[in-house]
């Protein structure tokens, strides 16, 4: 029998700290905002409505699942083979399913919509890193300070 504790580097979705922690780790604290911060895989079975579903892993949304959240994050990728509603972070792939019925804004580096897909509305922009997407973490705080204004081009 072999244990394994891989660490995986996560970044986390409330202050945009990275961090690592092992592989088997369901949900661990923040240990910059202490925040909890979930790790493990989310499946949506049913309807879900809640404020936020946040994982720093993947979220699948199965074809009876329903989720109503204000936000949504899935580190990893998130799968809608049901309904969303929400404004969706994703650090991976977005697919939407052919079955699928979406609306919100969407911030993912792919996405990959299926036809019959049904997109109510929302402001996708893709690719957005989590980079962008996250808050900048305190420490790599500068005010980007540009004194150097326009400089004559030269030829
Ligand atoms: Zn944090």
């Amino acid at each position: 029998m072999v244990r394994r504790s891989v660490t995986r580097s996560i970044r986390c979705y409330h202050c945009g700290h990275r961090f690592g922690v092992s592989g088997k780790t369901e949900s661990t604290q923040c240990p910059q905002c202490n925040q909890r911060v979930v790790v493990g895989d989310i499946v949506v079975k049913s309807l879900l409505p809640v404020k936020a579903v946040q994982t720093c892993g993947h979220i699948k949304v199965m074809r009876k699942g329903s989720v109503i959240a204000q936000d949504v994050h899935a580190g990893d990728g998130l799968e809608v083979q049901g309904s969303l509603e929400g404004n969706v972070v994703c650090g991976g792939n977005v697919t939407i399913g052919r079955y699928a019925k979406w609306r919100g804004d969407c911030a993912a580096k792919t996405v990959s919509i299926a036809d019959g897909a049904r997109i109510a509305g929302g402001r996708f922009r893709v690719p957005q890193s989590l980079e962008q997407s996250l808050p900048t973490p305190k420490s790599a705080s500068d005010e980007a300070s540009d004194e150097s204004a326009e400089k004559p081009a030269e030829a």
